[in-house]
């Protein structure tokens, strides 16, 4: 199922700006997008607004094809599944799965026998069929999760929306809730929105990630291009781990605090940020020509690396060496790759042998 979003916006008239200003952004049916952003900007709005729980105040939603705009929530055969999981507390498992099917107006109704076979077949397959007669009290957070999906599967949609719908589970059950959803997206050929504002979800199960800030997409890209193309300084800050440094550009020349300086062809005079993975910062025994720092921790990361903070003024860095260095220790940085954002936005990209020679 297509969804079209065109230029909504929606403003509750509670904040300084609107909840969403504009946004646009087209789901290809059978795709799984996230929604990423940190809180307040605008994603469960969004989510609302597909869903028909909400209304924009101007713009056109699509879903199939087909403006929604006088659809009511439910008739726009959308599933839906909120953090809290929404569950009602004085239902069994069995009723909560069973609720959406006995709303509905008589004509569309199943029969009493069919809805029973739908919910032991909705149950097997979010693999809890022996919790139909518990109360949700009497289950855990991750057999909740399992409920509010096959509650949310039941009316059989094509699209399903999940708003931060991980966030009850625990740190290792979640990473296994995760790749079971996104599998079942992928056999049941759902359309998904999963709303989240953890970048490591997002872009471990998404297709597709629409990056958002204060009621914007600003990026809408495959994981792999927010990682190395990423649009705008925030978009950098918000996705993957990267260092984050400030700098400035006088006379052509990039200058970060406590590291010196590299060329800044690209860049305008002025302030300036620079990212850095860790994987793309190396921490070697002390060496002239390599900016200086002290390492503050190391522990031993994979493939037989030590994952290290190190201190180079007020700076504090993540990077990797090959070997343990004592709390305190002197070391040396050596950059291999970063990207630098200038004053306007404009993104200069420097590479292995080109930024660790000349960063001195
Ligand atoms: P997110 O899901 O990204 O955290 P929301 O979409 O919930 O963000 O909220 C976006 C903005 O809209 C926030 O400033 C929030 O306070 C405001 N907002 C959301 N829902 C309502 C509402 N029903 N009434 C008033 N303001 C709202
Ligand atoms: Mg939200």
């Amino acid at each position: 199922m297509s969804v079209e979003i065109e230029a909504v916006t929606r403003d509750f008239g509670t904040a300084a700006n609107p909840a969403l200003r504009g946004v646009s952004m087209a789901l290809r049916s059978g795709e799984f997008v996230a929604l990423l952003g940190p809180s307040g900007s605008g994603k469960t709005t969004l989510l609302r607004i597909l869903a028909g729980l909400d209304f924009p105040d101007a713009g056109r939603v699509l879903i199939g094809g087909r403006d929604v705009a006088q659809v009511p929530a439910r008739d726009r055969n959308v599933g839906v599944v909120f953090q809290n999981y929404a569950l009602f507390r004085h239902m069994t498992v069995f009723e909560n799965v069973a609720f959406g099917l006995r709303v509905r107006p008589r004509a569309q109704r199943p029969a009493n026998a069919e809805i029973d076979r739908r919910v032991r077949e909705l149950l097997a397959l979010v693999q809890i069929p022996e919790l139909a007669p518990r109360y949700p009290e009497q289950i855990s957070g991750g057999q909740r999760q399992r409920v509010a999906l096959a509650r949310a599967l039941a009316i059989e949609p094509q699209l399903l929306l999940l708003d931060e719908p991980f966030g009850a589970l625990d740190a290792l059950v979640r990473k296994d809730v995760r790749r079971w959803v996104r599998g079942l997206h992928d056999r049941l050929g759902l359309t998904s929105l999963l709303v989240t504002h953890d970048q490591e979800e997002a872009m471990e199960m998404a297709d597709r990630v629409a990056v958002m800030e204060q009621g914007r997409i600003v990026q809408f890209d495959p994981p792999h291009t927010l990682i190395d193309a990423p649009a705008s300084a925030f978009v950098a800050r918000f996705v993957g781990d990267a260092n984050r440094l400030a700098a400035s550009v006088h006379g052509g020349r990039l200058d970060i605090a406590g590291f010196g300086g590299f060329d800044a062809a690209g860049l305008p005079e002025g302030a300036a940020e620079i990212f850095v993975r860790p994987d793309d910062l190396r921490i070697l025994p002390p060496r002239d020509g390599l900016a200086p720092g002290l390492v503050e921790w190391s522990r031993p990361a994979e493939r037989g690396r030590w994952k290290m903070l190190v201190a180079v003024g007020e700076h504090r860095l993540e990077g990797y060496g090959e070997r343990a260095f004592e709390r305190g220790a002197a070391c040396a940085l050596e950059f291999q790759a970063l990207t630098a954002f200038g004053a306007r936005g404009e993104r200069v990209s420097i590479n292995g042998r080109e930024a660790a020679p000349s960063l001195r």
